[in-house]
């Protein structure tokens, strides 16, 4: 009889596709093979054998010669999958890593470069030393860590030894360094680079072709050893993956919103507990459910209490800004006059890219709109531009008013980094500046001139705020502390704290002590009070018991719905259709059964009492914050599910959307465990 396997092929599809295989072919579960696709030829993975017998069906064309994926990814996919509602065959995409494909079949062959390595052994401190032993107990099975410590005590030296001694001791074994941002991992890069000999390899989206093909296949044949990847450096197939490290944890980049929306740092803890090895996260400023996981007993934690080699956690000045109509307050500027007259370096920051906020007419009152988004628009100096911050839309900035025809009326209003920029030249001439941010196409040149000591000023949207140690710096200005409370997001105070506590901790991390100043409308806030008496701890337990009263995450979960359509009133109808139709089945004891074929509940027409009835709460439908993007009108659903180790909502859901019968012009984008609310 012959025998027939289901192959995971890289289409946005939620389905595998039954192939026969040729009686002498040996073909197992995890290889890579080529089978034709309607008119195309594909390179799927084997991912299960088949049941199906009699119908006709092609066959397996090719073998790839490659290392079969080890099992526990099939595992781990699936559940990525069905946890975030993502298509599987999107993961094939993933674990293919763009680099298999039908027409460089012949180029899969990877070239083993030497790596040049100077071996320096740095010698952990005391506290590092403690900090290390009870990480390297046991490596043996699954277990969360928190690396939590002072920004600069020395975490990424604890965690890089805590890799060398794995590696050392474990034959193979691969450690993947996951960081939230791709001008990060260079940096570490070449931090490893001069410790240890081992095989290192980068994973993110910034390699070129040829780079991506050569590290994907040197980590699929375990030649490399530590992987400092993003985000989807999670899918790649390891050969014998021991140790999962996540630097900077709190990190809301490591949540990816497009595309397949998955939040790496979570699935990275699901991966370690797939595979039973340990995962590190690492930071200053714990996300708060990492905070509660330790509360509960969940997870371990290792804390190192001081600055490495003696630096002192810089000293932090609050300015009021209510009655201050400046930019730079004259604090402030005395700092940054007084630092830069030392030669030491200084960073401002200021969370908002471009060189205005929006441009408005001082005529007729108009404010200059994306055309496809209900957003303003934000000029661009030096692009002399005005951009859509959402998609794509660009506009010359012309002289009259489009609406009035009043000519010269337009006037940009509010400040970004550019024009913080021209402030500070103007107030303190003749210094060197660099701008730093996502605009930027060379981040890690303009890094590299700020530690060759070539830049005084350094100007920057939040990037700066991450991982970055510059010797140097010892003055850090927040130009407005409160930009990211306004945010309409149940994380915005936590993510405020996260975001200046880290900021503020580039600043003095080496002999000289540092210096904050931190301008505010808001000086009384508990945000700024617990950043400037240092008590992070006593501002997690306020934020803790506030989420507790109003039962949000960590305390529930939940799942936003999005739904979008270039209808409004359509898309508002399809909006109450979801949550009428999920009301109804929740409410109604007879609206469903149990399909055991699907392992999911099926929706019937309604009548009686369920199992969810408390245990999920149906928020809105509401207009999304940006009510209208990409040309298509948005609202939003939110579903909070009290019972956070029902995980079975997901499974139905599908089910529930399905069952509305929704026009086909409408989209519902599901976001499990969302992080961004606009
Ligand atoms: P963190 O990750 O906590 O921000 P780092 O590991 O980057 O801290 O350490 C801060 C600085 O101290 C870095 O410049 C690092 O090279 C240095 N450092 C940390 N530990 C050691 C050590 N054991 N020996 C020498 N230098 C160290
Ligand atoms: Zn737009």
């Amino acid at each position: 009889m012959t025998r027939i396997v289901d192959v995971l092929l890289p289409l946005p599809i939620d389905q595998l596709f039954s192939y026969a295989v040729e009686e002498n072919t040996e073909i197992s579960i995890g290889d890579y093979v080529v089978v034709p696709f309607g008119k195309k030829r594909l390179i799927g993975i084997v991912w299960k054998c088949s049941n199906k017998s009699d119908r006709k069906l092609k066959f397996i064309e090719q073998k790839i010669n490659l290392s079969s994926i080890r099992p526990k990814l099939i595992t781990f996919a699936e559940w990525v999958a069905q946890y975030n509602l993502i298509p599987i065959g999107m993961l094939a995409k993933v674990i293919m890593g763009g680099v298999l494909k039908v027409n460089l079949i012949d180029k899969l062959v990877c070239v083993e470069k030497k790596q040049e390595t100077s071996e320096i052994n740095y010698q952990l401190n005391p506290e590092q030393q403690v900090a290390f032993d009870k990480i390297v107990s046991n490596l043996n099975e699954y277990s969360v860590t928190l690396l939590d410590g002072e920004t600069g005590s020395g975490k990424t030296e604890v965690y890089l030894s805590v890799t060398a001694k794995l590696v050392e001791t474990v034959n193979n074994a691969q450690t993947l360094i996951l960081l939230p941002e791709i001008v990060l991992t260079s940096q570490l890069v070449n931090r490893i680079r001069g410790q240890t000999s081992r095989n290192l390899v980068e994973w993110h989206s910034g390699l070129t072709q040829k780079t991506r093909r050569n590290n994907w296949l040197n980590i699929a044949n375990g030649n490399m050893q530590i992987i400092i990847g993003a985000r989807s450096a999670l899918f790649l197939p390891y050969r014998n993956l021991k140790l999962i490290i996540v630097d900077e944890e709190h990190d809301s980049s490591f949540k990816q919103e497009q595309g397949i929306i998955y939040n790496a740092r979570d699935m990275a803890i699901i991966l370690a507990k797939i595979e039973n090895i340990p995962i590190i996260l690492s930071s200053a400023t714990p996300l708060l459910e990492t905070v509660y996981h330790i509360k509960s007993g969940n997870y371990n934690h290792v804390k190192l209490n001081k600055r490495f080699g003696g630096a002192e956690l810089p000293l932090i000045k609050v300015v009021d800004m209510r009655n201050n109509k400046q930019w730079i307050s004259n604090e402030l500027f005395k700092g940054i006059k007084q630092t830069v007259e030392k030669k030491q370096q200084v960073m401002l920051f200021l969370n908002r890219r471009g060189y205005a906020q929006l441009v408005v007419c001082k005529k007729c009152g108009y404010k200059i709109t994306c055309s496809n988004c209900a957003v303003w628009l934000v000029y661009h100096k030096k692009k002399n531009a005005l951009l859509c911050h959402h998609c794509s839309y660009q506009l010359k900035l012309s002289e009259k008013c489009s609406n009035c025809q009043g000519e010269q009326s337009l006037s940009l209003y509010g400040v970004g980094i550019e024009r913080l920029l021209e402030e500070a030249v103007k107030l303190i001439p003749n210094t060197k500046t660099a701008i730093i941010s996502s605009d930027q196409k060379s981040v890690d040149r303009i890094i590299d001139l700020v530690l060759k000591e070539e830049v005084n000023i350094i100007i920057g949207t939040q990037i700066i705020a991450k991982g970055h140690n510059f010797p140097k710096l010892t003055l850090v200005g927040v130009i407005n502390a409160d930009l990211s409370l306004k945010n309409a997001d149940l994380r915005a105070a936590e993510k405020t704290y996260q975001l200046l506590h880290q900021v503020a901790g580039r600043s003095g991390r080496f002999n000289e002590k540092g210096m904050v100043i931190v301008q505010t409308d808001n000086p009384e806030s508990s945000i700024i009070k617990a950043l400037q008496r240092q008590r992070r701890d006593s501002f997690y337990e306020i934020e803790l018991e506030s989420r507790l009263e109003a039962k949000m995450p960590p305390f529930t979960r939940l799942i936003a719905l999005i739904i979008c359509g270039k209808n409004q009133v359509a898309t508002q109808k399809a909006a109450n259709e979801i949550v009428k139709n999920i009301s109804s089945l929740l409410c109604d004891p007879n609206s469903r059964h149990w399909d055991p074929e699907q392992n999911v509940w099926i929706p019937e027409s309604c009548t009686g009492m369920t199992l969810y009835r408390k245990e999920i709460e149906i928020l809105g439908p509401s207009p999304a914050a940006i009510n209208f993007l990409n040309n298509k009108y948005r609202y939003r659903v939110l579903l909070k599910i009290h019972n956070k180790r029902s995980l079975s909502v997901q499974k139905e859901l599908k089910c529930w959307i399905k069952n509305c019968n929704l026009n086909s012009n409408i989209t519902v984008t599901i976001d499990v465990d969302p992080v961004s609310f606009f």
